[in-house]
């Protein structure tokens, strides 16, 4: 895998004319930053072991193919993002009873907001195109929209409601939405469209449009499918409804949804609704 990805960038940098010795010196640099993000993320405890793995790999694949345009954009979701949970978790831990996961994310968590990037990378190494990068920037916008929903929307206790029937929810549960959630949506979203915008080379109007769309469109299908096909579980206790498979210390039964689908799919799916959209609007007008 490792091997596979250093003949990839190298390739890559063959092509841009640069002499081997300055290709093994940025496949060197992408390598070193990306261990210490992994390193320092797991010190922290912004990831688990299996996290900072995924994340090694991720990164050094988009820092050594990507270079500064498609670092940017994915350090400021992952960094900010990081941290807003951390701040999240001082404020208002009650609410994580619903997550099935904690704040510190997993393999799992970090290839459903992120695996579109890598495979969208190395696509654009292969057959470069400007479409691939909006393709980027489009899925990062939804993965970041969704979670600076969560991670904003329940830094205090605040009105939920369920998306599709209006009817007042608690919080943290799937398929809720509030106003500050949604705030946090557009924010996140914002975010990703600014940390790209110094290497689009469509019109800034065009291109603000098509990226906060794309956030905007993210979240909300997260929203739908976390209130339709999202697994959730009831706690036999507390009788609570809960993402997790344990509560109170005994197994969770099944309440509703596809068993398959848990957070991370879901995350996954509007990320790619994300880019389907733009793919899709591409076809009327070429981007
Ligand atoms: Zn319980």
């Amino acid at each position: 895998m490792i091997k596979f990805q250093i003949l990839l960038v190298q390739h890559q940098l063959y092509k841009s004319g640069l002499s081997l010795n300055q290709i093994n010196q940025s496949i060197a640099v992408s390598i070193l930053i990306a261990s210490l993000i992994a390193y320092l993320s797991y010190k922290v405890k912004f990831l688990t072991l299996s996290g900072s793995i995924a994340t090694f790999i991720l990164a050094s694949l988009i820092f050594g193919l990507g270079g500064i345009s498609w670092s940017v954009p994915i350090l400021t979701f992952f960094i900010l993002s990081s941290l807003l949970s951390k701040f999240r978790k001082r404020k208002n831990l009650g609410v994580e009873n619903f997550f099935e996961k904690s704040g510190v994310r997993d393999h799992m968590q970090v290839l459903a907001n992120g695996g579109l990037g890598g495979v969208l990378v190395i696509l654009n190494a292969v057959y470069p195109d400007h479409l691939f990068y909006l393709l980027y920037l489009a899925s990062l916008s939804g993965a970041c929209a969704d979670t600076w929903a969560t991670e904003i929307g329940t830094w205090k206790k605040t009105p939920t409601y369920n998306i599709l029937n209006g009817r007042k929810v608690e919080q943290g549960t799937s398929g809720g939405v509030s106003a500050v959630g949604t705030a946090g949506a557009l924010l996140g979203g914002l975010a990703i469209t600014i940390s790209g915008i110094a290497w689009t080379d469509i019109s800034y109007l065009q291109y603000a449009g098509l990226i906060l769309f794309a956030g905007a469109a993210g979240s909300f299908i997260d929203s739908i499918l976390g209130a339709t096909i999202q697994n959730q579980n009831r706690c036999p206790k507390c009788e609570k409804i809960t993402e997790r498979t344990v509560h109170c210390g005994t197994r969770t039964d099944h309440f509703r949804g596809l068993r398959l689908i848990n957070n991370d799919a879901v995350n996954f799916l509007s990320g790619l609704a994300g880019v389907i959209l733009i793919l899709f609007l591409n076809s009327f007008i070429k981007l």
